[in-house]
C-alpha cells in the first residue's frame, strides 16, 4: 500500500516549519490530507471584469471605468468619493483613509481597474477601499483564469500562505494515496463524483462554474464531501448501536400485574399512542438485549405514565428501575408521582439527589444497594461512584438533550456489574427534528406519542408589547380571582444566573405591591432544594394563586390548574424554551392563555420567534423552525455539539442528503465492511473517544 496522504505530515511541503505548522494546528491542519480538506468557503470571481450596469448589491466584482470626477465630501465621517463609469453605468470609490497623493492620482480621465464589494450607498453602487490600479487603455489580460479561492484562516497565516500550502498538496495528491472508499456501485447510484476530481475541483473550481451554486453548497463536487463525513458519522453510530447492543440484558417477557394494578388506580385511562409506545417498551425488553429507546412526545404527551408502566414491568420481574431527570424540581415531581403510585402497592421509591446529606442519605444509598428500593428517581447524583445499584435493569432518562451522551453512558456502566446492560428509555418533551434525530440518534429506536390525552384545550398565544404590562397585570388579578392559577416568568440574560433570581425577586415584590389580594410565590434556582420543594407543593395545592418563577419551571412541572402564563421578554428565548414554558399551562380543563410580554421594539429573529409561537403549538413545527432559526449545535446543548461540529457537512444546509446518506451506510456496512474503518479514520480520527465511554 501507498503511503496516504494522511500519513504525510504538514512539515514535508515547502515552507512549512515549526512556527507555520503550529499556526496550521490552530486549524486542525496537521497533515497533507488535512490541508486538501481545508476547503474554500467563498469564491472571488477575479476572470472576468463586469460591466457596471449589470452589478448585484453584494458582488465582489472587478469592475474598469473611467474617472469622471473625485472629491472630498464631510459628512458623518471625511472621505474621498471617487466616481467612475463605464458605457453601462455609473460607480462610486469610497475611501475613508486617504492622502493627496491618491485625491490627486485619481484624476478625471483616468483609466482604473478595480475590485470590491458592490454597497449601497448615498450615492447608488459604491465600493469601499477597493483594491485598485491604472490602466492603459488597451488592457484587456484577466487578472486570473480561474475562480480565486477565499480559505478560513488563523492569527498569522494569509490567504496567499495558504494558497501555495494548498496549491502543494494538490501537486501530490493521486487516487492512490487518497483512497476511494465509496464503491462505483454506490457512487453511481447517488451520483457521486470520484473523491479527487471533488477536491482538485473545489480549490480550482473552473471560470464557468455556477458560483451562486457553489454558494449554496449545491454543487455536486460540495455534496460529494459533505455525504462521505455524513456517511462517516451514520457509520459511527450504527457502529455504536451494534456494540451496545452485542451485551446482555435481563428478559423481560410480559407486562404483569404490576402494570395492571397501576393502571386501575389511575382516574384516567390511557390514551392509545400511550398504549402502542407501552407496547413497543415490552417488545424491546424481551429481546434479551439492551433497550436504546428514545421517546418523543410533545409536553403534556404523558410520558411519565409511560415510563412508570415501563417501570412497573421492570420491577415485577424483580429488577431495579433509575429516573433520572435533568432538574431538582422535576426529579422531585416525579418522585411525587411514582411515590404516589407505586407506595400503595408495596413497591418503595427511594430518592436521591446531591443535597441529601447525613442519615437520609445514608438509608437511601443503603436501600437502593440492597434492593430494598426498587424505584430510584432522582437527577444526575445517580451516577455517583457511592451510588450501588443491586439489580438495576432499566434506566429512564428524562429530557435527554440536557444530559450528553456520556453521562447516559456512565449510568448504563452503574448495571454492568452482573454482566448485564441496562435497558435504556429516553424521553424526551422537545421534539426533535427529523434531520436531527436521524443524525444524532441514529443509535436510539424512536417512539412516537402523538397524541395529547382528551380534553386539552390549545392554549391561546397572546403577543402583547411591555407598554402595555399594566393591562396584563390586571388580567392577571382577573384570572386569580375567579380561581384560576397564574405563572409569571422572568427571564434574563442566561449567563447570570445571579441576575435572573434578583429579577424575579423583584418582579415578585412589585407584584405583591400590585396584587395585595393575591398570595404569590417565588421559585428560582438559588432556593435551597428544600425551600424549592414547599413552594412547589403550594402551588400544587393552589395555597398560592401566583408563581412568580425564572425558567427554573421550564421542564416538566405539572399543575393542571394553572391556566395563565406570563412569560416575560420571550424574545429573549430560544423557540424550544417557549414551548417548553408555554407547556406547563393548557393541561387542565380550563380554556389556558400565554401571554408573551416582549420588550419593544423587537428585532428579526425575535419577531419570527414569537410570531411562530402565536401560529402554533405543535412541537415539531416549532422545533423545525427552531433549528431553521438557530442550527443543530444549539438544539442538541452544548454538551453534545462537539460531537457534532462537521468538517464539510452542514445539517440544516445538506438536510436533504440524509435519505441517501443512510442507505448508503447501510450497503456499505453490509457489503463493504472492509472500507468503514478506513472512513471513519478519516472523517473522525478520534470516534473512539466518544464512542468507548
Ligand atoms: P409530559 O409528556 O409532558 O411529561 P406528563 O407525563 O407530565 O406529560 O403528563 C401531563 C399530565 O397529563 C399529567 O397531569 C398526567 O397525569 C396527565 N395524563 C397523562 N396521561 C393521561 C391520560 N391518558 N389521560 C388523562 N390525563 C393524562
Ligand atoms: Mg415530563
Amino acid at each position: 500500500m501507498i503511503d496516504g496522504l494522511h500519513t504525510q505530515d504538514v512539515r514535508e511541503l515547502k515552507g512549512v516549519g515549526h512556527a507555520m505548522a503550529e499556526k496550521l494546528a490552530k486549524l486542525h491542519l496537521h497533515t497533507v490530507q488535512d490541508v486538501l480538506f481545508h476547503l474554500p468557503i467563498r469564491y472571488q470571481d477575479r476572470t472576468r471584469v463586469v460591466p457596471i450596469g449589470q452589478l448585484r448589491f453584494g458582488d465582489e466584482a472587478v469592475i474598469e471605468g473611467q474617472v469622471t470626477g473625485c472629491e472630498i465630501k464631510m459628512g458623518k465621517r471625511r472621505s474621498l468619493l471617487c466616481r467612475i463609469k463605464d458605457p453601462t453605468g455609473t460607480l462610486c470609490l469610497r475611501f475613508f483613509h486617504f492622502s493627496a497623493a491618491q485625491k490627486k492620482q485619481l484624476e478625471t480621465g483616468k483609466r482604473l481597474r478595480c475590485f470590491g464589494e458592490i454597497r449601497r450607498g448615498s450615492a447608488g453602487f459604491e465600493i469601499y477601499h477597493p483594491e485598485y490600479k491604472m490602466i492603459g487603455d488597451e488592457e484587456t489580460q484577466p487578472e486570473s483564469a480561474q475562480l480565486t479561492p477565499i480559505y478560513p484562516l488563523t492569527d498569522g497565516l494569509t490567504q496567499t500562505k495558504i494558497r501555495q500550502l494548498c496549491e502543494q498538496a494538490l501537486e501530490r495528491l493521486t487516487p492512490f494515496n487518497l483512497q476511494e472508499w465509496l464503491p462505483d456501485e454506490l457512487r453511481t447510484q447517488f451520483r457521486l463524483p470520484p473523491l479527487c476530481d471533488a477536491i482538485q475541483f473545489l480549490h480550482h473550481p473552473s471560470r464557468d462554474v455556477d458560483l451562486e451554486q457553489l454558494r449554496l453548497g449545491a454543487h455536486p463536487a460540495q455534496y460529494r464531501l459533505s455525504f462521505e463525513e455524513l456517511m462517516a458519522h451514520q457509520l459511527s453510530l450504527i457502529g455504536k448501536r451494534l456494540k451496545a447492543k452485542q451485551d446482555a440484558a435481563v428478559n423481560i417477557h410480559c407486562a404483569g400485574e404490576l402494570s395492571q394494578q397501576l393502571l386501575t388506580q389511575l382516574p384516567f385511562s390511557p390514551t392509545n399512542a400511550q398504549r402502542r409506545v407501552f407496547e413497543e417498551i415490552l417488545d424491546d425488553l424481551a429481546t434479551g438485549q439492551p433497550m436504546l429507546r428514545l421517546v418523543q412526545g410533545d409536553v403534556g404527551s404523558g410520558k411519565t405514565l409511560v415510563a412508570a408502566l415501563a417501570a412497573a414491568s421492570v420491577v415485577q420481574a424483580g429488577y431495579q428501575v433509575a429516573i433520572m431527570a435533568p432538574t431538582e424540581i422535576l426529579a422531585e415531581q416525579h418522585y411525587h408521582n411514582f411515590t404516589q403510585w407505586f407506595e400503595p402497592l408495596g413497591i418503595h421509591v427511594a430518592w436521591m439527589i446531591g443535597k441529601i446529606k447525613g442519615k437520609a442519605r445514608e438509608k437511601a444509598l443503603t436501600d437502593i444497594a440492597s434492593g430494598n428500593a426498587k424505584i430510584v428517581v432522582g437527577t444526575h447524583a445517580l451516577f455517583q461512584d457511592s451510588v450501588e445499584f443491586d439489580r438495576l435493569a432499566l434506566a429512564v432518562i428524562d429530557e435527554q438533550h440536557r444530559f450528553g451522551v456520556h453521562q447516559r453512558m456512565a449510568l448504563r456502566e452503574k448495571g454492568m456489574k452482573h454482566g448485564f446492560q441496562p435497558h435504556q428509555l429516553i424521553m424526551t418533551a422537545t421534539p426533535i427534528p427529523r434531520t436531527l434525530a436521524m443524525s444524532a440518534y441514529a443509535d436510539l429506536d424512536c417512539s412516537v406519542i402523538d397524541e395529547l390525552p382528551p380534553g386539552r384545550t390549545p392554549v391561546n398565544t397572546i403577543v402583547v408589547s411591555d407598554q402595555r404590562r399594566q393591562e396584563v397585570i390586571d388580567r392577571v388579578k382577573s384570572a386569580c380571582e375567579e380561581g384560576k392559577q397564574a405563572y409569571w416568568v422572568c427571564t434574563l440574560i442566561e449567563e447570570s444566573e445571579a441576575l435572573q433570581c434578583q429579577a424575579a425577586e423583584d418582579t415578585a415584590i412589585l407584584l405583591q405591591e400590585q396584587l395585595g389580594n393575591l398570595s404569590i410565590g417565588l421559585v428560582h434556582g438559588r432556593l435551597k432544594s428544600q425551600e424549592k420543594a414547599d413552594i412547589m407543593a403550594k402551588f400544587k395545592a393552589a395555597e398560592i394563586q401566583l408563581l412568580v418563577a425564572t425558567t427554573v419551571i421550564e421542564v416538566g412541572v405539572d399543575v393542571p390548574n394553572s391556566s395563565l402564563m406570563v412569560i416575560e421578554n420571550p424574545e429573549r428565548l430560544g423557540l424550544a424554551q417557549l414551548h417548553q414554558l408555554r407547556g406547563r399551562v393548557g393541561r387542565g380543563k380550563a380554556a389556558s392563555h400565554c401571554v408573551l410580554l416582549y420588550k419593544a421594539p423587537l428585532g428579526q429573529q425575535g419577531k419570527a420567534r414569537l410570531s411562530t409561537m402565536r401560529e402554533t403549538s405543535d412541537g415539531f413545527k416549532i422545533a423545525e423552525k427552531d433549528l431553521e432559526l438557530r442550527g443543530p449545535g444549539e438544539l442538541l446543548g452544548t454538551r453534545q455539539t462537539g460531537i457534532w461540529a462537521f468538517k464539510v457537512a452542514d445539517l440544516q444546509r445538506d438536510k436533504h442528503l440524509l435519505d441517501d446518506v443512510q442507505q448508503a451506510a447501510a450497503r456499505l456496512h453490509s457489503q463493504y465492511p472492509e472500507n468503514v474503518a478506513p472512513l471513519l479514520l478519516r472523517w473522525l480520527p478520534s470516534h473512539d473517544q466518544y464512542l468507548n465511554v
